[in-house]
């Protein structure tokens, strides 16, 4: 049965705290018979909310279970926004599941994962970024993934979201005004203020994306890929850089078939480091998959590491168009590896390539994995590279969901700028700006389904 539904009225209860020995465990009661239940087990008559009573806890029989401490917050003041009772014994586990037992026989049923969290946000309590960036906060691996996330929590990014969703709100009075009362649609475009204003919200987007994308990032790794053509050394790269034998080497040809991932940690931050299939025309239809697969995830790439063999920076137009190449290395995304240098003699080092079309420079670093040469000189530059990210105290935490609604908008708003001229029915533009408005109110949950609010909260630990 799905638990994250709004009109769930049952109370629920779960161990908070994490399993193991501990000098306090905690158990949380959420719902209309919180302070039932509460009043029972301790024996308090009159029980006041934010008040610490030094407490025993008891079976209904009159056995004693603990003592400890006994909150209750009334509602709607509470974190799920209904009665809520926190019971602060010791930290066993046979003696936290003997007293959760008595509660439960008590008229409270066990909390799923996350149902603590998902009632907050049925209860506007949290948005659905809040919610999201708790789970993120306790899952951070890194000391930057738990800042970011403590931000979103905090409100951060709701924040520029909301912010955002205005501006959509008060263009669609406006064109919705200009419908009914402008005779001539044209007139309306032909206001300046207007087009000035998408252009403001493009703006905004576009930054909004970037701070987003890095947000995400600290999250959930930043991505490099490992390319070029088969047998040039990739997977051994990946060897190296991990220490581990999880890629096959091998000197047959297309043999690194899947993607290989191997998650790296600099300066704390998760590098998710990708192994792509040699890429080549192949007849080989495993193959072709694979190939598939690694153009994807150069697209999606933050870095993209092309391997060479020999002083030659073509990449397959196939792959990239010569357009996309030039912009790779404009963003500094794209960065050649010189592997196998000690079979040519030539000494490890970092240095800038002149391509001599466009005066186009590129980073050429001179490595070899399999004698390890070098690879200090990467590690630096991807030090270096991150360097240059903001991780300040305004950096927040995101997902790929996020991102991928303010990517939908945002070429939404640039697509009606590059038409602008040639719009001819406002009708249009203004359901058009409502769906995005509807798609921005999916990220804050304003505007939610089941199965999206299921897929998140499942995804937490018991008792959040
Ligand atoms: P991939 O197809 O790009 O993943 O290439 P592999 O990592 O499987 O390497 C292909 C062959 O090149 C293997 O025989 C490796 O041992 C060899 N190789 C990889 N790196 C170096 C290197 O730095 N120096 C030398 N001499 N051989 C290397």
């Amino acid at each position: 049965m799905n638990k994250y539904l709004e009109e769930d009225n049952s109370t629920i209860a779960s161990i908070v705290t994490g399993k193991g020995q501990a000098g306090v465990g905690i158990i949380r009661i959420s719902g209309k018979n919180a302070k039932k239940i509460a009043k029972k087990i301790t024996g308090i008559k009159e029980l006041k909310a934010r008040r610490a009573y030094f407490t025993k806890f008891k079976k209904a029989t009159g056995v004693l279970i603990d003592e400890g401490l006994l909150l209750f917050f009334s509602a709607p003041n509470s974190f799920t926004g209904e009665d809520v009772v926190e019971f602060q014994g010791h930290g066993g586990t046979i003696v936290l599941n003997i007293l959760l037992e008595e509660i439960l026989k008590r008229g409270a049923r066990q909390a799923e994962a996350g149902e603590f969290s998902a009632r907050a946000f049925f209860n506007g309590k949290i948005d659905l970024i809040q919610a999201e960036a708790i789970a993120d906060l306790i899952a951070a691996e890194s000391k930057v993934a738990a800042l970011s996330a403590i931000n979103s929590m905090n409100g951060i990014f709701s924040k520029k979201v909301n912010k955002i969703i205005d501006v959509f709100i008060n263009l669609r009075v406006y064109i919705e005004a200009a419908i009914d009362f402008v005779e001539e649609d044209i007139e309306f475009l032909e206001d300046e203020e207007i087009y000035q204003r998408f252009k403001e919200l493009e703006l905004e987007l576009k930054k909004l994306l970037a701070e987003a994308d890095k947000g995400k990032n600290l999250q959930e790794g930043f991505t490099i890929v490992l390319a070029g053509n088969p047998n040039v050394g990739k997977s051994s790269l990946l060897n190296t850089l991990t220490g581990m034998d999880s890629a096959i080497v091998t000197n047959i040809k297309g043999t690194t078939r899947d993607i290989i991932k191997e998650v790296i940690y600099i300066k704390g931050i998760p590098i998710k480091v990708f192994d792509t299939a040699g890429i080549r025309e192949t007849k080989n239809l495993i193959e072709a998959e694979g190939i598939k697969r690694a153009k994807k995830s150069l697209e999606n790439a933050d870095q993209i590491f092309w391997l060479i063999e020999k002083d030659d920076y073509k990449i397959d137009e196939n792959i990239f168009s010569i357009e996309k190449q030039e912009k790779l290395i404009r963003k500094n995304k794209l960065v050649f590896i010189r592997n196998k240098i000690d079979l040519i003699n030539e000494k490890a080092e970092i240095k800038k390539i002149n391509l001599k079309r466009k005066n186009l420079e590129v980073d050429l670093i001179k490595i070899s994995a399999k004698k390890n040469l070098g690879i200090n000189l990467l590690i630096d530059f991807l030090e270096k590279s991150l360097e240059k990210e903001d991780f300040g105290e305004n950096v927040f935490s995101a997902r790929t969901r996020h991102i991928m609604s303010l990517k939908k908008v945002y070429s939404f708003i640039k697509d009606t700028l590059k038409n602008w001229n040639k719009i001819q029915e406002l009708e249009l533009l203004a359901e058009d700006l409502r769906l995005m408005q509807k798609e921005l109110e999916t990220i804050t949950g304003k505007f939610s389904n089941q199965d999206l609010l299921t897929k998140i909260f499942s995804g937490f630990c018991i008792g959040k």
